[in-house]
């Protein structure tokens, strides 16, 4: 059927991200629950029938780890995408509700995203760009989705121009400028997977931090303005004047100015802490299942996952495994074999 914004009744605010807002609908006609995204595209006309074409790429993604497709229409200023509601609401909801998650679901959480990676790339040649507990989604089946892929370069350009986004689930590649890979996303998978099992985002309590500001959403936006400069510069020029390379030099420079920490920088807006998110991120040991957990971790972690999210968070892109890799490490064996029950674990909660 034909979606038209008419036909819907807004039935719940679910969240908002850095792209925009996303409410639990009703379509009355069919009487279909679904979630609608709003995004605010500040483009021409011409731009946003463009992102309409593009989003259409959606129909025919399908998949039991993917988000469905409603639709997506124009509703001035915004376009509205129509997608599957997940009733468990997204995997950052659940750990903030329960705490520290199970390693039995962490280890289904692996399995999930990694089959919906490999579905989007191996048959639609999509990375998803931004893996991360709030776009891993819960239904109370049981089943886990992924969803909020990069499948628009017009709307990730749009939603870059008009908005900034977290981006501390970046691969330490990225953050130096390379090029997206879905071994990108690999590396934002191993993040989140600890952050699962810690309950914690796993960057937010090293020593080597200031830890003034790094729960707070502001400064995550700021590493989006960087990498958003960065793109403008390699737009503008070719050289890799990354915005990497000009940030650690005026952060070189207000070092030199001031010894404190946390200290804003003039003109990008970032703060010294982000930059040493970023710097961390690029320059120490990646973290590991294991770390930050209280020294040994927990038992329910043995070798074999702790091995699994090493080779997630390798820092060498080339040397970091493919989607299609992971899959076949004896975790994934274990998961698939294992009886745990996650409908129940959905429903216990
Ligand atoms: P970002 O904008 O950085 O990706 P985000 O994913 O939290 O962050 P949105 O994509 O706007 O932001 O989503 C906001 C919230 O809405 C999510 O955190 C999630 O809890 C909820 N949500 C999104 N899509 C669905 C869905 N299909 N079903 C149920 N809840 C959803
Ligand atoms: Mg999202």
């Amino acid at each position: 059927f034909e979606l038209r914004n008419e036909d819907l009744r807004d039935l719940k605010e679910l969240g908002a991200g850095n792209g925009g807002s996303v409410k639990m609908v009703e379509h009355v006609p069919s009487k279909t629950i679904m979630a609608k995204k709003i995004v605010l595209i500040d483009a021409k006309p011409a731009i946003r029938k463009q992102i309409l074409r593009e989003l259409q790429i959606l129909h025919d993604c399908r998949s039991p780890y993917i988000i469905s497709f409603f639709g997506a229409f124009i509703a001035d200023p915004n376009i509205c995408i129509c997608m599957e509601f997940a009733d468990k609401g997204s995997l950052d909801g659940v750990y903030k509700k329960i705490g520290p998650v199970d390693g039995e679901v962490v280890g289904r959480v692996a399995l999930c995203v990694l089959e919906g990676l490999t579905y989007l790339y191996d048959v639609h040649r999509i990375i998803h760009r931004d893996i991360k507990p709030c776009n891993i989604l819960l239904f109370s089946t049981g089943k886990i989705k992924i969803c909020d892929f990069g499948v628009s370069g017009e709307l990730i350009n749009s939603i870059a121009d008009t908005f900034v986004g977290t981006s501390t689930y970046m691969s330490p590649e990225r953050i130096q400028g390379a090029a997206y890979t879905v071994k990108s996303d690999v590396w934002s998978l191993g993040i989140s997977l600890i952050e699962l099992a810690l309950g914690r985002f796993p960057f937010s309590d090293s020593d080597d931090l200031s830890d003034d500001s790094l729960d707070d959403d502001d400064d995550f936006s700021d590493i989006h303005e960087m990498e958003m400069q960065r793109l403008r510069e390699e737009e503008e020029d070719e050289e890799r004047a990354t915005a990497w390379n000009n940030a650690q030099k005026e952060a070189q420079r207000q070092r030199q100015n001031q010894k404190s920490k946390g200290v804003s920088l003039q003109g990008g807006g970032m703060t010294m802490s982000i930059l040493e998110l970023l710097q961390h991120i690029v320059n120490e040991p990646a973290p590991r299942l294991t770390w930050g957990s209280g020294g040994e971790g927990r038992e329910e972690f043995g070798g074999d996952a702790v091995a699994f999210v090493d080779s997630c968070l390798l820092k060498d892109p080339d040397a970091r495994l493919t989607p299609g890799e992971l899959l076949t490490l004896p975790w994934m064996d274990q998961i698939r074999e294992s009886t745990f029950d996650l409908e129940a674990w959905a429903n216990s909660f």
